[in-house]
């Protein structure tokens, strides 16, 4: 079969997931950018502004270079809503957050971490590309509903023990992604902010990962999963946007948007 790799080559991914927007991410996008991590950020639209939260009119520069993504506009139990209400979530809450980034809002992760198949029905009819979970996997798999996008653990799991597993995976592994998710207010709460800035020093010294947000990572594994191959599974057309990386016979190959490359 053929062996994907992320951008560049690399053969990890690594994404982070904040929700909430409480003030607290200002020191937690200081310590991401000291270590060039990637994160997203979703986002309550109707507490911008309010005491203890991020102000409307710092969003756009202060989460630049990380993705800001919907958490629900009042932060709701999404299966208590009606179609009209969590119409009024989703599409209140893009409207003014596209206003202040300038581009498409394009996932969520789930209030509480609360949805079922009605909700996910929804959500997509609302333009929602893909939304997180809290059903940590301990893993380092990809997800294959992206309506139900499985953590590998909250911040709280990210011990020297897990980086390492995931510095090193087993050969069959194949496009291996830690997934880390939290809220910035619990490194204040439990005095956490060293032990995790220690981890993202140890994160980036990992060899061989992309740090991309939740949507790169997103378009980016829709790319590999567009790609059509011949019965041979040698020649590859990419119809896609994207650059697609594989390996083949030790060598890193690349299929430009539109080429078809034929391994020798
Ligand atoms: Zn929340």
């Amino acid at each position: 079969m053929l062996h994907y790799l992320y951008p560049d080559g690399k053969r990890k991914a690594c994404t982070f997931s904040y929700d909430d927007n409480q003030i607290y991410d200002r020191r937690l996008i200081d310590i991401l950018n000291q270590y060039e991590l990637k994160a997203t950020f979703h986002i309550n639209a109707g507490t911008l502004d309010q005491e203890g939260f991020i102000k409307s009119d710092e969003v756009r520069e202060l989460y630049l270079g990380h993705e800001i993504s919907c958490h629900g506009y009042s932060h709701p139990f999404m299966t208590h809503l009606s179609q009209t209400e969590l119409a009024f979530e989703i599409m209140e809450e893009r409207k003014i957050l596209e206003m202040i980034t300038g581009y498409p809002i394009r996932g969520l992760s789930y209030p509480f971490g609360d949805y079922s198949d009605d909700v996910i029905m929804a959500l997509k009819r609302f333009g929602m590309e893909y939304a997180r979970t809290v059903e940590n996997t301990d893993a380092f798999g990809i997800p294959g509903d992206w309506m139900k996008w499985k953590p590998t653990c909250h911040h709280n799991g990210l011990s020297e023990e897990l980086i390492s597993r995931f510095d090193c995976p087993p050969e069959y592994s194949r496009l291996p992604l830690l997934y880390i998710w939290g809220h910035s207010f619990e490194f204040e709460r439990e005095k956490s902010w060293v032990l995790f800035e220690k981890m993202c020093s140890r994160l980036k010294q990992c060899t061989d990962v992309w740090f991309a947000t939740n949507i790169e990572i997103k378009e980016y594994l829709t790319a590999v999963r567009g790609l059509i191959c011949s019965a041979s599974c040698r020649t590859i057309y990419n119809p896609t946007a994207k650059t697609v990386f594989l390996l083949a016979d030790e060598l890193v190959i690349t299929v430009q948007p539109g080429e078809t490359v034929t391994i020798p």
